[in-house]
């Protein structure tokens, strides 16, 4: 029996890395869609103005759309917003237009700055609680590549953070940066915030780089990266053109299983924190 195990809470991970290209937004939606496939109640929350995450997912984010600028900036609430993803019927998007690239700096002058993204995620949970709709098992958040004000907004709604990693050089640069700002929003602003995850992307077997850059990343953080690793892959990159994850667009692909993999072994690593915990 294959199925996973549900949350004792919903768990908000941010999927983060202030590094562009290293497979956030592939990680976010493909684990999103492999969570929802077998059963889960998933919410992807686009916080990238490039919107990479709602095209990957088939939601409509032109420039008219109701968005998560609204939510952040408008005070409109996340349940106004959602769309729900056209292939999987457990899955549901905010989506992010173009007007969130002003947000950033919208964002400094106003109250709560840090706390709009939390506060419209609780507001969410009770207003689908009061609905009668099934309480949502995992949220992700694909944060933009930098360190500013809307990726602060994920860590302070998020208790778990992913960082994908991309097995190439430099691939730990910037990592400590990364970590270091995570400290310091663990210790101001949210202390539940805990690396959780890392997970080794763009991974091409056949060279000696990647498995010498596998093997570096899992020395330093032995207990947060995944056994499975994400191949390099046409799949993978190709489906977004078709507004799809690689799981549905092509589901026994090496992608999608790889993907399918990392999910499972992020649910049970999550039901055993929650077997230990509740202790
Ligand atoms: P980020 O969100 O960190 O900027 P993306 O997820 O958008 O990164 O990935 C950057 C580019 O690499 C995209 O064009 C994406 O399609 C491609 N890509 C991501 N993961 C893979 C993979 N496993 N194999 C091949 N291409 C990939
Ligand atoms: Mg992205």
């Amino acid at each position: 029996n294959n199925t996973l195990p549900i949350p004792h809470q919903t768990r908000f991970i941010s999927v983060s890395n202030q590094k562009g290209g290293v497979g956030k937004t592939t990680s976010t939606v493909n684990l999103a869609a492999a969570l929802a496939k077998q059963g889960m109640h998933v919410l992807v929350v686009d916080i990238d103005p490039q919107g990479n995450a709602s095209t990957a997912l088939g939601i409509d984010h032109r420039a008219e759309v109701d968005s998560i600028y609204d939510v952040l900036i408008n005070d409109v609430s996340l349940a106004e917003v959602i769309q729900v993803c056209p292939d999987l019927e457990n899955l549901v998007v905010a989506p992010a237009t173009i007007h969130l690239a002003g947000a950033e700096i919208e964002l400094v002058s106003l109250v709560a700055r840090e706390q709009r993204l939390r506060r419209a995620l609780e507001e969410y949970a009770n207003h689908r609680a009061s609905n009668g709709e099934a309480r949502l098992d995992y949220i992700f958040i694909d944060c933009p590549p930098s360190l500013g004000l809307l990726t602060v907004n994920a860590f302070v709604a998020a208790n778990e953070v992913l960082i994908p990693i991309q097995c190439e050089y430099y691939a730990l640069e910037g990592l400590s940066q990364l970590l270091s700002n995570i400290k310091l929003i663990q210790k101001h602003l949210n202390e539940k915030l805990d690396v959780s995850t890392i997970l080794l992307t763009m991974y091409d077997g056949r060279t000696n780089l990647a498995s010498q850059v596998a093997a570096e990343v899992r020395e330093h953080f032995p207990s947060e990266v995944l056994d499975a690793v994400i191949p390099r892959s046409v799949r993978i990159s190709e489906a977004p053109s078709y507004q799809q994850t690689v799981i549905t667009y092509d589901p026994n692909s090496t992608g999608a299983l790889s993907y399918l993999e990392a999910a499972s072994e992020i649910a049970k690593r999550g039901s055993e924190k929650d077997a230990a915990t509740s202790k």
